[in-house]
């Protein structure tokens, strides 16, 4: 199959497109390279866009089979900063590519959403039909896209998968996490165990067995595999995409530092604004609807995460 693949140069986007290859589909990258990397994509068809543009020379160009949307702004501090750049960024840049897609042939469309739509968990593990109230505008920025799917899909026939993933971790041999500016914890630890440095821990008096935050990190190979899946399995499907086990910052620490051989300098801030206490993904429909299966660990996506920083600062 032939896949149009937005945002294909970033952390989840690079890696789908080696998946892509794998099972023997077509990816086609189209990337602003604002924050993706051309060496994550090499050998592979670039269009160097930003999704607002005209697209409808693209899809007449390619002809594509199906979409994946991962291009987007992700950093939820910034987007209550700058809220109008998020929507207009994330919602303009979903429109533009549906309005090409209505404007030549309707394709499957899998779109990359987010556990933050829900908001504050009301109960855990999480479902799919969990309250829907984001706490930050990168969080609506999704939700609205996913409710902009629906319409698509009633109106036009789209047959769509937004994919609601908790957090990607983890690296493959050759590509890796590399945002700038990096916020995610297991970088920011791995980088402090690799270079030294403190890391902070935000927030130690969450209602948590140990205080500190709890997360469902999975492998963004997992993710990956799950794109690919989800592609000739679209419909009306709106999943989420975890492992089903949380994990505490400070149990994070402690298996970075078991991983690396070293003691962290750790210190302890205020919560940061927007981040609820606990994360965890009931992802049973993912697995029936996409017969899908996470495989890794997490020590194992901390050790492949170290592996790759590893060579990255030698
Ligand atoms: N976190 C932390 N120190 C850091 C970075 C993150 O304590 O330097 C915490 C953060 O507050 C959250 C958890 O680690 O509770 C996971 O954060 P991350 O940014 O990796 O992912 P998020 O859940 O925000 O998408």
């Amino acid at each position: 199959m032939r896949v149009l693949v937005t945002g294909g140069a970033g952390y989840i986007g690079s890696h789908t497109c080696q998946a892509l290859l794998a099972a023997g589909h077509e990816p086609i990258v189209l990337d602003s390279l604002l924050y993706g990397h051309e060496y994550a994509i090499k050998g592979l068809p670039l269009e160097k866009i930003d999704l607002r543009a005209n697209l409808k020379p693209l899809f007449l160009k390619y002809k594509p089979e199906a979409v994946i949307h991962f291009a987007g702004l992700t950093y939820v501090g910034e987007s209550s900063v700058e809220p109008l750049n998020y929507y207009d960024s994330n919602v303009g840049g979903a429109l533009s590519l549906l309005r090409a897609i209505r404007e030549t042939e309707i394709v499957p469309f899998v779109f990359s959403s987010t556990c933050a739509i829900y908001g504050n968990p009301q109960y855990s593990p999480l479902d799919e039909k969990h309250p829907k109230d984001p706490l930050s505008a990168y969080g609506r920025t999704k939700w609205m896209i996913e409710q902009i799917l629906v319409d698509c899909h009633r109106s036009y026939g789209l047959p769509f998968a937004a994919l609601r993933y908790f957090n990607a971790a983890g690296a493959s041999k050759l590509l890796g996490e590399d945002h700038t500016p990096e916020t995610h914890l297991i970088p920011l630890a791995i980088k402090a165990a690799l270079q030294g440095g403190l890391l902070k821990i935000f927030g130690s008096d969450y209602p948590t067995p140990d205080g500190t935050a709890v997360r469902d990190y999975i492998h963004v190979e997992d993710l990956s595999s799950a794109h690919v899946q989800a592609l000739t399995r679209c419909d009306n499907l709106q999943v989420n995409l975890g492992v089903g086990k949380g994990y505490s910052v400070k149990e994070i620490i402690s298996l970075v530092e078991k991983v690396s051989g070293k003691k962290l300098q750790v210190e302890k801030e205020a919560r940061r604004a927007g981040d609820p206490s606990s994360l965890v993904a009931n992802s049973a429909l993912a697995k029936k609807l996409l017969d899908w299966q996470p495989r890794y660990t997490i020590e194992e996506i901390i050790q492949t995460a170290y592996e790759w920083h590893r060579k990255q600062y030698s």
